[in-house]
């Protein structure tokens, strides 16, 4: 590590004690931006790797509400508005028992770089609670989402700061935030993205996650030659981001063979094909099941309990070509990584934020295999939003085929802005680079320009 980004580094963690993740991620932002940095000396003279480090603005509340037993309950709210020198703030709102502020400033942090990527003018930011929606009845969900919403409407607008939907947040909570956010500022805006259709939201934003995924893997393919036809893919997670993947790794004539969820993963060594994949759907979206009943219904797969005692998780050490990881930070630790070389898997693509640890990562540019990193691969769905906000404000719906034509096109112009900036900086093939640079210039000039603010 250099002097300049050991020195930084030891003053953002003195500064923001206790928050690994938000360290882990602005370390690697740091690492790759060393050349941009000699290169261009003004970003240095107006520190604007520091500013971009440090949250324009926190936000922390209580949310009270009442269970069905008529108990009252107290979580945790928050909204990190961490940079707007492009756009208005705009990132998800995640709900689990694991979020703090350090996940969220990470979170945000990532936003920041990764919605400057998508070419549209939206700024950065996170949110979300330490509310836990698993095993809560409908009713106890919007009691939280109304109690969360009716403190967080004074923060955010159309103008201001745009939520959508992250890890727990789909579309059930976004209606019950919107109805909320409608009935106490009494203005029907596009203030949410992730939308029903009947009332604002765009075709193909739920899929837009992990279509963009499977795309930006497609053009990283290409650069080779190849395209996903016929390659066997490992995916994790069983929500939003892993569904669509797994439907768009289908399209593309891959075979899908894992899912997962927080209580372990189903191989599947024939293929999760259109009908099992609807089956997953229902039970993870409208039953809200768990996803060892795949492997109950159907009778070749297997399903394996995670088990934390052991030092790598199981579905990262099959033979594959594609891995993608779709559930949660960190889910593929150093012997995963070394377990996905290993067996062959040469393509990694990050529908999750920062679901590699930095040895992993590390692992993946020195191998040079196609690894794209979360901040670039993950990008469609923020620029869907994007999206949904550019229909809000005209007032109009674009088809399904007009936006996921949009969304192609973006996501090859992310694949091509990461290899531009990695080969201009000296980091050729190297997109965990290419993303930071490029996403970093943008926001950096426009830093510039504004002021010391
Ligand atoms: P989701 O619909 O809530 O699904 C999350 C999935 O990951 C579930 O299968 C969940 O299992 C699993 N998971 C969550 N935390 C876990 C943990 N600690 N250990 C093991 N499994 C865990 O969320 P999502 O929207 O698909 O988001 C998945 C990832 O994509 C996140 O990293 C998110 O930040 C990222 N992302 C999402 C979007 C978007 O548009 N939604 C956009 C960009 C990036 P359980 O149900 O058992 O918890």
């Amino acid at each position: 590590m250099s002097r300049f980004v050991d020195e930084f580094m030891a003053e953002l963690r003195a500064k923001n004690p206790g928050e690994p993740e938000f360290h882990q991620a602005v370390m690697e932002v740091a690492e790759s931006l060393e050349p941009v940095l000699d290169k261009k000396p003004q970003y240095r003279k107006a520190k604007i790797l520091e500013r971009i480090a440090e949250p324009e603005r926190v936000i922390m509340f209580r949310v009270p509400w009442v269970d069905d037993k008529g108990e009252i309950q107290i979580n945790k709210g928050y909204r990190v508005q961490m940079n707007s020198a492009i756009g208005p703030y705009k990132g998800g709102l995640r709900l689990h028992p694991s979020v703090y502020l350090g996940l969220l400033k990470f979170l945000a942090f990532e936003q920041v770089l990764k919605n400057s990527l998508t070419t549209l003018p939206m700024g950065g930011s996170k949110g979300g609670s330490n509310f836990d929606p698993k095993g809560k009845s409908d009713l106890e969900v919007m009691k939280f989402c109304q109690s969360f919403m009716t403190e967080l409407c004074r923060h955010i607008g159309q103008f201001t700061d745009v939520p959508a939907g992250d890890i727990g947040v789909g579309g059930r909570e976004i209606g019950f935030l919107f109805g909320q956010y409608k009935r106490v500022r009494n203005e029907f805006v596009g203030v949410l993205t992730g939308k029903g259709l009947n009332w604002g939201g765009s075709l193909i934003r739920p899929e837009a996650t992990g279509y963009g995924t499977v795309y930006f893997a497609a053009e990283m393919l290409a650069t080779r030659g190849e395209t996903l036809e016929g390659k066997t893919c490992l995916v994790s997670g069983s929500g939003n981001v892993a569904q669509y993947a797994t439907e768009k790794i289908l399209d593309l004539g891959g075979k899908p063979v894992t899912l997962s969820d927080s209580s372990g993963y189903i191989y599947d060594e024939a293929g999760i094909d259109r009908e099992k994949l609807a089956y997953v759907l229902e039970l993870k979206n409208v039953k809200r099941g768990r996803i060892s009943e795949y492997a109950d219904r159907f009778k070749r797969a297997v399903f394996t309990a995670r088990d934390d005692s052991k030092a790598f998780n199981p579905l990262w050490d099959h033979k594959a070509d594609c891995a993608f990881p779709c559930a949660t930070q960190n889910e593929i630790n150093a012997k995963d990584a070394q377990n996905l070389v290993k067996n062959g898997v040469y393509v990694i693509t990050e529908g999750a934020n920062m679901p590699t640890v930095p040895e992993g990562v590390e692992l993946f540019v020195e191998t040079k295999l196609l690894y794209g990193p979360g901040k670039a691969a993950n990008a469609g769905g923020v620029a869907t939003s994007g999206l949904e906000m550019s229909q809000n404000s005209l007032r109009l719906n674009w088809t399904r085929e007009e936006v996921d034509a949009r969304l192609h096109g973006i996501m090859k112009a992310i694949h091509k802005q990461c290899i531009n900036a990695s080969a201009a900086y000296g980091f050729e093939g190297n997109y965990v680079a290419g993303a930071n640079i490029a996403g970093f210039l943008k926001v950096a000039d426009s830093m510039l320009d504004q002021g010391v603010v």
